[in-house]
């Protein structure tokens, strides 16, 4: 009984040693090319890693990649032909200006709205910062 308890003792610590040092990671995007079209086949994953509506998100790479962006389903579809790595730049630049808190850098954060200003609340150090309220 006592080793038993040692032993859940000792996996509890490496679990929690774990969570301490493991980074944030935003999955890569998996996605193809079609005719003119770019798809992103893991968006709704992307999303939902960020904790972050997938209208919000697919508003900001609309606007980034100069792209029409249109949801479907856990796909997002743009009406240009991208390279992998600029749209998985660009998701980079959304979760530095929408998700990650500026003071702890944990992205245990949400997104407030206050009148028409928009703040990142970050639920982790409690620090608040204001964002840009719409993506045009
Ligand atoms: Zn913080």
């Amino acid at each position: 009984m006592e080793r038993y308890k040692e032993l859940l003792d000792k996996l509890y610590k490496e679990v929690k040693k774990v969570e301490v040092s493991e980074r944030f990671e935003i999955p890569k995007i998996e996605g193809m090319i079609e005719g003119s079209k770019t798809i992103v086949t893991n968006f709704s994953q992307i999303c939902s890693t960020l904790r972050r509506k997938p209208e919000h998100v697919a508003k900001f790479l609309s606007r980034e990649l100069a792209a029409q962006a249109t949801i479907e389903a856990e796909r997002l579809v743009l009406n240009r032909r991208l390279g992998s790595k600029m749209i998985n730049d660009k998701i980079e630049a959304y979760a530095n200006e929408f998700v990650i808190c500026p003071e702890c850098k944990k992205p245990d954060t949400e997104l407030l709205k206050e009148g028409k200003f928009l703040f990142l609340h970050c639920l982790a150090c409690g620090a608040k910062h204001s964002v840009r309220a719409k993506i045009v």
